[in-house]
């Protein structure tokens, strides 16, 4: 029994073919529409910054729900609306907090016993 431990492996050496095509973006273009948070709707937010109030705006068309934040110069649309979906995250979290409690026991009496 001849024991060849050769260390080669199956030849399955391709060579590496240039697939790897290097997309340049052109011009860097800044998306001011986003998906709404509230109704989902693609492309229904659209942010506004004032650099004169400082104030950034993003608001739905769609179910017209509006975010307000502070803007400065380096603010850009998307920062908004990851601001925007940020307070929607929390306001969600403070909602899971706060649950109504259900009063158990009293029933549907409609019993008018107003003396
Ligand atoms: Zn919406």
């Amino acid at each position: 029994m001849p024991m060849r431990s050769g260390g080669e492996k199956m030849g399955k050496r391709k060579s590496m073919s240039s697939k790897m095509a290097q997309r340049k973006k052109p011009a860097p273009k800044l998306d001011t529409a986003f998906c709404c948070p509230f109704c989902n709707h693609p492309g229904g937010v659209s942010c506004t910054i004032d650099l004169k109030l400082l104030v950034a705006s993003a608001a739905c068309y769609v179910c017209e729900e509006a975010y307000h934040t502070t803007a400065h110069h380096l603010t850009e649309p998307v920062d908004i609306y990851h601001d925007w979906i940020d307070a929607c995250e929390k306001a969600n979290q403070a909602g899971d907090c706060y649950k109504p409690q259900r009063r158990v026991g009293g029933g549907d009496d409609d019993d008018d016993s107003d003396a």
